[in-house]
């Protein structure tokens, strides 16, 4: 079979230029163009670079100053001395293969359109085996900071190259070399506060998406345990929540091992689903001095001889009191959470038909039974309250679950009112408050509400700390400094 290559389009003519359409697949295709483009590159004026860094070139940065074109555009040319003009840098690809795709550059005479690949040196070509691999066959252009070597595409050809050492600003460089290697919480809290406000207003738009999109492949993964059933899958996500961070992997098995139906035929039995709750949890084993809790172990002996329950094994999950306030001992959280349980099995649909913020809170308000008004554990007497569920952390439950179930609800059943219920009511909920918030705070950026703040974690857990400054649209900004994009 005859060997794909790049396609080359028509031969430049003063007055004919060529014109591309470039296929979904990186595949070229040729198509008439009228007139050159001038892409309006910028005029980049070397800066200094202070003598104490030392760095390293990254691929990951080379990609970022070829995406943005940020470099001298002028007379440009391959290392064989072809003029190159750039139409289009193309799109760039996560995924594996080229870096590029999709991009319209003239070499020579020749417009070609397909894709383009990124190295630090052209040797790296090799390295990779990229000669061997068939999805670099339409490879056009070789960006690279060194050209250490020729090398050839899989149909023999020898590979155009473009060499971008000395012509991009070094102060780009060593302002991105400043973010990813600062030790700061923040890498760059000391400069958010000139990054243009719209900038960082759009930029929080597209991370809470981008969290509430997240959070739809772990719900379409228990949708995918539960076949599909939606009652179920939000039972299991709303019970992991009331474990809040340190109990969640207990309360998760604690739910996978009984089913909601099941306690649903109890919900008028206090003392069943209570039963039932701490009897799988394995909180009634053991002797107890107290009738309450001798009165449940017996209910639950009665009911898992019945359905054939087995209680979560010890050493499977432990239930963890250390360093909790007693308000969040996994105890008082099971006895409130099967009070919600037998308030409103069948939740989820209430939670689709909730009108407003209000109607949705108000089924978060819940207690424990009037045993926990004066216990934290059980048999030992504590002074204490009533065991309501707090404002903090019902609206915890509805920031992580109850909001991203009826997104997502509304994502899968393409009603769009849903989903745009689900950001609203996130833009009327008070932002979180804990460490994180906070020194966002500190650092200058919004935070006053949900909406703000999940994209603030979203930002500090998925970019900051993983230092992917050059995919931030606030690092974006700060590593090209006043220059526009072109
Ligand atoms: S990822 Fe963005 S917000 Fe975070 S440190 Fe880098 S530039 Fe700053």
């Amino acid at each position: 079979m005859k060997k794909k290559t790049p396609r080359k389009l028509k031969k430049d003519k003063p007055e004919v230029r060529k014109r591309i359409i470039s296929s979904g697949s990186g595949t070229a295709v040729p198509l008439q163009v009228t007139k050159s483009v001038h892409p309006g590159y910028e005029k980049i004026i070397p800066g200094k670079v202070s003598p104490a860094v030392k760095p390293t070139m990254t691929e990951e940065f080379l990609r970022f100053v070829w995406q943005y074109r940020l470099f001298d555009n002028r007379n440009l040319t391959t290392s064989d001395g072809d003029p190159v003009e750039i139409f289009r840098p193309g799109d760039s690809n996560t995924d594996s293969g080229p870096d590029f795709s999709n991009a319209r550059i003239r070499i020579g005479q020749t417009t070609w359109a397909g894709n383009v690949e990124i190295h630090v040196n052209a040797s790296d070509w090799l390295k990779h085996h990229h000669s061997e691999n068939p999805s670099y066959k339409n490879t056009i252009l070789h960006v690279v900071y060194k050209n250490d070597r020729k090398v050839k595409r899989n149909d023999a050809e020898l590979l155009p190259a473009l060499e971008l050492k000395d012509k991009f600003d070094p102060n780009l460089f060593h302002r991105y070399t400043n973010l990813v290697q600062n030790k700061s919480w923040i890498p760059c809290e000391r400069q958010i506060r000139g990054v243009d406000n719209l900038i960082i207003h759009q930029w929080i738009d597209r991370l809470s998406a981008d969290r509430l999109e997240r959070r739809t492949l772990f719900i379409t993964q228990t949708l995918e345990d539960t076949s599909n059933n939606w009652n179920e899958s939000f039972y299991r996500h709303l019970a992991r929540n009331f474990g809040f961070k340190v109990n969640s992997e207990p309360f998760q098995v604690l739910a996978r091992s009984l089913p909601l139906n099941l306690v649903a035929k109890h919900k008028d039995n206090a003392d069943h689903v209570e039963a039932l709750y701490f009897g799988q949890a394995g909180l009634l084993e053991g002797e107890f001095r107290d009738d309450y809790p001798n009165r449940l172990k017996k209910e639950y002996d009665f009911l898992r001889q019945k359905y054939g329950l087995r209680p979560i094994p010890a050493g499977a999950v432990q239930w963890k009191f250390m360093r909790l306030r007693p308000f969040n001992f996994p105890t008082v959280r099971i006895a409130q959470f099967s009070n919600l349980m037998m308030r409103s099995s069948n939740l989820f649909p209430r939670i689709l038909e909730a009108n407003d913020l209000r109607e949705l809170s108000t089924l978060f308000d819940i207690t424990a039974s009037p045993y926990w008004n004066n216990h934290f554990i059980f048999d030992t007497i504590a002074p204490g309250r009533e065991k309501r569920l707090g404002t903090g952390a019902a609206n915890n439950i509805l920031i992580n679950t109850a909001i991203p179930f009826l997104f997502v609800y509304g994502k899968k059943k393409q009603i769009n009112q849903l989903c745009n219920k689900a950001i609203d009511f996130l833009s009327k909920i008070p932002g979180e408050e804990n460490e994180i918030i906070d020194r966002w705070k500190i650092a200058g950026m919004p935070v006053k509400n949900a909406f703000c703040t999940q994209a603030l974690l979203e930002l500090k857990n998925e970019y900051c700390d993983k230092r992917k400054c050059l995919s931030c649209s606030i690092g974006s900004r700060i590593i090209r400094g006043n220059r526009q994009s072109s």
